[in-house]
C-alpha cells in the first residue's frame, strides 16, 4: 500500500471499521514507515482527547445561563461571573501560600541557624545512621527469608 493509500485509511482504522486484509495491510505499513506511523500516533492522540472530553459535562444549568444572557443582550454578566471571581479567589489563595511557605522558610532557618544539637538528643545524621538498623535474628520470618535468599543466590 502506498503512504496516501494508508493515511486515507488511518481514521477508519481507529474506528475500527478495516476490513482483516486491509488491517493487515495497514498494520504492516505502519510498522515499517515511521513517517505514516507518526501520522498514525498524532491522530490517535487527538482522538482520545476528544474521547476524554465528552466525559466532562457542563454544569447544571450554564446552558439556560448561557440562552438567558443572550436573549437579555447581556453577554458579559455570566461571562464575568464565572471567571473573574474564582480568578481573584485563585490570586489570594496563591498569594497567602507563598507568604507561608516563605515565612515557613525564614522562621525554619531562624530557629536552626547558630545551633547546635540540644544535648543528650541526636542530630539529624546519628538518627539516621545505618548503626541503629540491627542484625535480623535467625530465628525470625525476615531471618528465614534472608537465609532463604541467600541459599538460592549460591546456585
Ligand atoms: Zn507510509
Amino acid at each position: 500500500m502506498q503512504c496516501t493509500e494508508i493515511r486515507q485509511l488511518i481514521s477508519s482504522y481507529i474506528d475500527d471499521q478495516l476490513g482483516l486484509d486491509e488491517k493487515n495491510a495497514f498494520t504492516f505499513h505502519i510498522r515499517n514507515c515511521s513517517n505514516c506511523r507518526e501520522e498514525l500516533e498524532e491522530i490517535q492522540s487527538v482522538h482520545e482527547l476528544f474521547a476524554s472530553a465528552e466525559r466532562f459535562s457542563a454544569p447544571y444549568g450554564f446552558a439556560t445561563r448561557i440562552m438567558a444572557s443572550l436573549e437579555t443582550n447581556e453577554p458579559s454578566r455570566w461571562w464575568a461571573f464565572f471567571t473573574l471571581r474564582p480568578l481573584a479567589l485563585r490570586a489570594v489563595e496563591w498569594a497567602f501560600a507563598i507568604i507561608v511557605v516563605i515565612t515557613g522558610l525564614l522562621f525554619g532557618n531562624l530557629l536552626t541557624a547558630d545551633k547546635g544539637p540540644p544535648a543528650g538528643q541526636a542530630t539529624i545524621q546519628e538518627s539516621f545512621s545505618l548503626d541503629l538498623f540491627q542484625a535480623m535474628p535467625p530465628d525470625s520470618i525476615g531471618g528465614v527469608y534472608v537465609a532463604l535468599a541467600e541459599a538460592t543466590h549460591e546456585k
